[in-house]
């Protein structure tokens, strides 16, 4: 076993297929928990044509060349082992996926994989009004589109320079090609758009949507925003209960991190995604893979292994699924938020989220 090469934040480290245990190929994968892992995000772009406050820096993002992404050849091999190893979900993510060049070809290759079920993606819009018809034609199941702010000017700040306007054109795009049921997404950061909560939340009073609201995760980059930015899921309930009374638990799936509910009569729902202050790690079943090749163990840690340089050094899908069962063995419990173990690797932009 290569548990040493990988442990604390030592990162990228190259497997070599032929020094891996033989795991067996006939049943799904599980970690080492217990937990059945069959949910691979995907990023495919650590580039975006947006710059939230929450995920990016201001100044001295670096993105990868072009030659340190995965191809779209690399990337359906990997998905091909995925699903060789049990994998059955996959979303898309960034960076802003709709960026990715051949997205529509790509994401109808990867549908077309024997064992992918579903294919989601979660984006900030800004390209669906041409994209949703196609993608959907391509065997995109849904969208959760990230939207902050029901106000233009205050839209244009948190994004730093996103047209709330073709947000909403991507997500009325979206809805009229079935990416449904559509998921929309805020991270509600405090003195910025914690004011506008129940606006939101109202969305699902007239929309049959799932609002989700997200609590600020402390990524590389955004650190210092979040020590002083989360607002609690608690927090957030509190608000919208106040103008909206009691609200209505609604059934859990127990593969989603959204703790659900609905404003009594509303066709929506709301969902709360409370990473730092109630995290859902026990029911964690997620793989996430960089752009530039990385399977990265668990969102807020910083472990790593580089399935690239063994796909570049020839590796075979077999030899892939091998790697990833393993990765899926080295799975982390959970994060160390509570122990004040933030990763320092890389920002969401490069995770996806
Ligand atoms: N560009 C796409 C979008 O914004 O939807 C996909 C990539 S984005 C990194 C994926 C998700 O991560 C979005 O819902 C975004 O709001 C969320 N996100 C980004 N930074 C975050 C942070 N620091 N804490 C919590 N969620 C974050
Ligand atoms: Fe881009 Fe999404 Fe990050 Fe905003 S949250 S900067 S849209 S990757």
């Amino acid at each position: 076993m290569e548990h040493d090469a990988i442990k604390g934040t030592v990162p990228l480290t190259f497997i070599k297929p032929h020094a891996l245990p033989t795991y067996p190929t006939d049943t799904p994968a599980l970690d080492s928990f217990g937990r059945r892992i069959d949910y691979m995000r995907i990023s495919l772009t650590d580039r975006c044509n947006m710059r939230c406050v929450y995920c990016m820096p201001a100044l001295g993002m670096r993105f990868a060349p072009r030659p340190e992404l995965l191809t779209n050849d690399e990337l359906l091999l990997v998905v091909g082992a995925a699903a060789a190893a049990g994998f059955r979900k996959l979303r898309l993510t960034g960076g802003e996926p709709t960026l990715r060049q051949e997205l529509v070809e790509l994401i109808r290759a990867m549908k077309a994989i024997p064992g992918i079920e579903h294919i989601a993606m979660t984006t900030n819009a800004l390209r669906l009004r041409k994209l949703a018809g196609p993608l959907k034609e391509a065997g995109l199941d849904r969208v959760n589109i990230s939207i902050d702010s029901l106000d233009p000017v205050k839209f244009r700040q948190m994004s730093r320079g996103g047209s709330l306007d073709e947000v909403w054109a991507g997500i009325r795009a979206a809805d009229e090609a079935g990416l449904r049921p559509l998921k929309l997404n805020a991270v509600i950061v405090r003195g910025m758009n914690d004011d506008e909560v129940v606006r939101l939340a109202e969305l699902t009073t007239r929309h049959p949507w799932e609002f989700r609201f997200i609590e600020v995760m402390p990524l590389t980059g955004v650190a210092g925003l979040a020590e002083e930015g989360v607002v609690s899921t608690a927090e957030l309930i509190a608000l919208i209960e106040a103008h909206f009374g009691p609200l209505n638990p609604y059934g859990q799936d127990p593969a989603d991190p959204a703790r659900r509910y609905r404003i009594p009569g509303a066709p929506g729902k709301l969902g709360f995604i409370s990473a730092v202050t109630d995290p859902f790690c026990a029911t964690c079943n997620r793989m996430r893979l960089t752009a530039d090749g990385r399977l990265h163990l668990c969102l807020l840690r910083d472990d790593e292994l580089d399935l690239r340089a063994a796909i570049r050094s020839g590796a075979t899908q077999a030899a892939l699924e091998q790697i990833i069962r393993h990765a899926v063995q080295l799975k982390p419990w959970g994060h160390g938020l509570p122990e004040g173990v933030l990763p320092t690797l890389r920002g969401m932009s490069q995770l996806g989220g």
